[in-house]
């Protein structure tokens, strides 16, 4: 028997080179529209708009879950409170732990794949340290932080299949060498926690830094090294046109006027939305942990911000994707099919995921409907609907 057909009508369809009136969708995938398809089940959208799910390539936890207490239990739990909130695509990021800790939390990954049947999809491994600058560490635990070694890169990616992007400073020691090794492995080198001089920058590019970390965060912009000024890893990103970013759209990591900038500089096939989110994301505000449950460091949640308990630095996210997509629009004044974009069809190009990001026929069935206020109606992932308001 043929696989039922499903058929959104009356919305706002977003997201789609075709701007169809309808979106219909069999099997898990999107099916063209046409006379021909017959229709087993309508789902009734209610004016409100459609448009692909959204993809996080950056987020550390959510719903009180944090992926470095690396099990398939917290895995779980992130992937379902942020599926509620519209990410039906998400790319576990890990800090720097030890090595017992990163292979702990490899295979809460895989186990988690198996289990995961409400919840944002889980498409790779986005490992954020330990290469970093130590100036730059921000929240990292200093005890990891380090130049790449490849005898320790190589063992982490002999242990996991589904590592798919890392994020190092690119003017470390060995830097260039390890780029270079991810790109011909597949996987994605970005720049972060860094201060790299432009000109460093810029010569990353070429072996393989083609990405940027959460933009402005942890990382060198115009600064004076005596009585000389340098330009940091924040102007490479602007010079180089392929170079792509991410940004923390929360509307507290950066005010409007960076977000207006950086969307002016670069534009929306240029720029990925994260949250960058901890384990406080989905949770009432107070105390929380950053990182790990056991070896966490302990923050405290207010004004929609983790901070580090003494108020002097924020320490993460607590943003979910629609609220990214809501800023975009209100606070930074971008078109809504722009706001999307940088949500869905960007960051799947940067990590390289043809099957989704549109709502083109063959593509995923991750699909989301969602108010004027960027409020969630409904979410179906792959198909199946995770969350009904
Ligand atoms: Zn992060």
């Amino acid at each position: 028997m043929a696989e039922k057909v499903t058929k959104i009508i009356n919305g706002r369809v977003v997201g789609s080179d075709i701007a169809p009136r309808a979106v219909y969708f069999r099997g898990g995938r999107i099916v063209k529209a046409g006379s021909t398809v017959m229709v087993d089940d309508t789902i009734d959208a209610g004016g409100c708009f459609v448009a692909p799910g959204f993809i996080d390539i950056h987020c550390h936890g959510g719903g009180d879950a944090d992926f470095m207490d690396g099990t398939p239990e917290a895995f779980l739990a992130a992937a379902r409170m942020h599926g509620i909130h519209g990410t039906t695509t998400l790319f576990p990021t890990a800090t720097s732990g030890s090595f017992e800790e990163m292979s702990g939390l490899f295979a809460a990954y895989e186990e988690a794949l198996k289990l995961n049947l409400d919840g944002a999809d889980f498409a790779g491994i986005h490992l954020e340290g330990p290469y970093f600058a130590m100036s730059q560490k921000g929240a990292q635990d200093p005890k990891y932080v380090r130049p790449p070694e490849p005898s320790e890169y190589r063992k982490l990616l002999a242990l996991s299949g589904k590592i798919v992007r890392w994020s190092a400073a690119p003017e470390l020691e060995g830097a260039l060498d390890f780029a270079r090794e991810l790109r011909e492995r597949g996987i994605l080198a970005a720049s972060g926690h860094t201060d790299c001089l432009c000109e460093e920058a810029i010569a990353a590019f070429e072996a393989g830094f083609t990405h940027v970390t959460h933009l402005y965060s942890a990382m060198s912009s115009v600064h004076r090294r005596g009585v000389f000024r340098h330009a940091g890893l924040v102007e490479a990103a602007y010079l180089l046109d392929d170079m792509t970013v991410e940004i923390i759209a929360d509307g507290i990591h950066l005010p409007p006027p960076l977000l207006k900038l950086i969307y002016k500089l670069k534009g929306p096939d240029r720029i990925a939305l994260i949250t960058d989110a901890m384990r406080g994301a989905g949770m009432p505000e107070g105390e929380s942990v950053i990182g790990s449950r056991k070896n966490g460091l302990p923050v405290i949640i207010e004004d929609g911000v983790a901070k580090l308990t003494d108020k002097t630095a924020f320490a993460g996210s607590v943003a979910t994707t629609d609220r990214l997509v809501r800023n975009m629009v209100q606070l930074a004044e971008v078109p809504l099919t722009d706001a999307v974009k940088m949500a869905t069809a960007t960051p799947a190009a940067i990590m390289k995921l043809s099957d989704r990001g549109t709502l083109d026929a063959g593509k995923r069935a991750d699909i989301v409907i969602f108010d004027d206020n960027i409020t969630m109606k409904r979410v179906i992932v792959g198909g199946r609907t995770i969350f009904e308001a």
